[in-house]
């Protein structure tokens, strides 16, 4: 099914359901008449991991990539933003993409990764009604039966989306949460979502240049580690989001010296 006619009921309606053991035929390389078509006019949704990965790659604070090449359009009944690669006004190409190809291929976002696989995720998942992969088809792409069948467990794993996976889980399991079904954010939490989630050298300068660490208690090795570790200072958002959003316990409050005694 073509990109453009995919929404979250057709894909559950209408597309076959691929398990990671299924196999497609698919080629992609610069010999294919199509080479770069898919980097111009295309949605891509980027993940806080594939924003971490960028703007690392691209030597950007986040909020300065995410001004450059992102735009994070905010439609009605959406319940939290979600930034989109921005294509340039002139050609609609992807600011990537060069005539030799990606530009960023190594750190390229996990959509770009898995194309031509999709992935649904019900968000009330079921045993009937569960995670799967599902094949996208456009006209324009001739690689679909161009190449030797492979499976989804092995294309997955050849574009090292596995990576991705693993440091998105906790995205993941934050957005599916039933706390969304009756959400309504704030624009303070609006704009918290969005930097925990993909502004992360605005939320780590949020952690250390406010009175946060006078106000949650985190220990010492942690501290040190998010000052530079970009991975988990994204885990440590994914904890502060839950805490912040959903009242989990998942920050230690320091009590004031005065409740002490
Ligand atoms: S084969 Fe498909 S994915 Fe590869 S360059 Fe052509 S359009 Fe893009
Ligand atoms: S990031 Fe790379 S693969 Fe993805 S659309 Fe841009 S040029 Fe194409």
């Amino acid at each position: 099914m073509p990109a453009e006619l995919l929404t979250e009921e057709s894909i559950l309606r209408d597309c076959p359901r691929m398990s990671r053991d299924d196999r497609f035929a698919f080629r992609c390389g610069k010999d294919l008449p199509c080479f770069n078509q898919c980097c111009r006019d295309v949605s891509i949704v980027l993940t806080p991991y594939d924003v971490l990965r960028l703007k690392k790659a691209l030597g950007l604070d986040s909020s300065e990539f995410l001004t450059r090449y992102a735009i994070a359009p905010f439609t009605r009944g959406q319940k939290f933003p979600v930034p989109i690669l921005r294509m340039n006004p002139e050609g609609l190409a992807c600011p990537f993409v060069t005539p030799e190809g990606c530009g960023v291929y190594a750190d390229r976002p996990w959509a770009c990764r898995m194309y031509p696989l999709g992935v649904a995720d019900p968000r009330n998942p079921t045993p009937k009604d569960t995670a799967f992969h599902f094949l996208i088809r456009e006209d324009f792409c001739a690689g679909h039966d161009a190449g030797p069948p492979v499976s989804v467990r092995d294309w997955t794993a050849g574009q090292g989306a596995e990576e991705y996976e693993m440091m998105g889980a906790s995205f993941k399991s934050l957005t599916l949460d039933e706390f969304w079904d009756r959400a309504e954010l704030t624009p303070a939490q609006t704009d918290m979502f969005y930097m925990a989630c993909y502004d992360l050298d605005r939320f780590r300068r949020f952690v250390f240049e406010t009175r946060f660490l006078d106000r949650f208690i985190v220990d010492e090795a942690r501290v040190e580690a998010l000052r530079s570790d970009d991975d988990e200072l994204l885990e440590f958002a994914m904890q502060w989001l839950r805490f912040c959003l959903f009242k989990e316990k998942t920050m230690k409050i320091r009590q004031p010296v005065e409740a002490r005694r």
